[in-house]
């Protein structure tokens, strides 16, 4: 598991969700990445996903550290982050009518629906690990400046194979085509070598549910990710900050600005 022992560089580097970012608009990459600016708010969702983030994290390292994860606990550290998250700048942007006790209650229901429904692996590598990995242009055979890093949510084995565990957040379940096309799953099945990239999707329908996805990427595949970050690298390098108007656009950090 040479990736685990990767340490990322602090200088030239990109990571999986700036690449990702870049892709849904890259006007809101320039702002946020190359001219630093203020954002006017924080995205209720991310808010969320990341304090569901903490909560699961807390799970799987009482399994790294041989202990039985007490569901306790784990919503106490998702209450801890949540506050904490609550207390920070700028105010996050909530619906028309919600509280932040309403989002709160809504990060409950995923953690518990987690809880109930996760069968824990039967080991635990690494949690929230770190990476940096040199990127090989796969048409060029030129190496990057920019290293590729990222979080592993977890590394885990279970049945006997190599897993990396990914979270989501989201509205509904993923669609068959986000399942088989996703840049990320694509990118860390890349750059581990695992045998699997399991996705688990806590869904926020009216009964939280979690949907695990165990997901596997063809050699073509991988190398068409890569190809892709080359590609993203090279149309930032080239100034390429075009707008792109859309769903992004009402959790934005910067529509105000940019509508304006
Ligand atoms: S408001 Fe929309 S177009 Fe403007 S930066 Fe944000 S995501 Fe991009």
């Amino acid at each position: 598991m040479e990736f685990l022992k990767s340490a990322p560089r602090t200088d030239l580097h990109v990571s999986v969700s700036q690449v990702k970012g870049y892709l849904a608009c890259a006007h809101r990459y320039y702002l946020r990445h190359v001219l630093g600016t203020e954002a006017e708010h924080r995205s209720a969702n991310l808010v969320l996903g990341s304090a569901v983030h903490e909560a699961l994290a807390s799970y799987y390292n009482s399994i790294r550290n041989g202990r039985v994860p007490v569901a306790e606990g784990v919503l106490q550290a998702f209450s801890d982050a949540f506050d904490e998250e609550a207390e920070k700048e700028p105010a996050i942007l909530l619906d028309d009518g919600q509280t932040a006790g309403d989002l709160k209650d809504e990060g409950i229901r995923l953690v518990e629906a987690f809880l109930r429904d996760v069968k824990p692996p039967d080991r635990v590598f690494s949690v929230e690990s770190a990476f940096g990995m040199d990127v090989t242009n796969p048409v060029t055979g030129e190496i990057l400046e920019e290293q590729l890093v990222g979080y592993l949510d977890a590394v885990v084995e279970d049945a006997g194979k190599l897993v990396v565990l990914e979270h989501k957040t989201a509205a509904r379940a993923w669609s068959a085509d986000q399942l088989e096309h996703d840049l990320q799953v694509s990118l860390y099945a890349a750059v581990t070598g695992a045998d699997l990239v399991r996705l688990q999707v806590l869904t926020k329908t009216r009964v939280a549910r979690l949907l695990v996805h165990d997901l596997t990427r063809t050699e073509k595949a991988q190398v068409e990710a890569v190809s892709v970050v080359c590609q993203v690298l090279k149309a930032i390098r080239a100034g390429a900050f075009w707008h792109s108007r859309g769903w992004q656009c009402k959790e934005c950090e910067f529509r105000a600005r940019c509508a304006g």
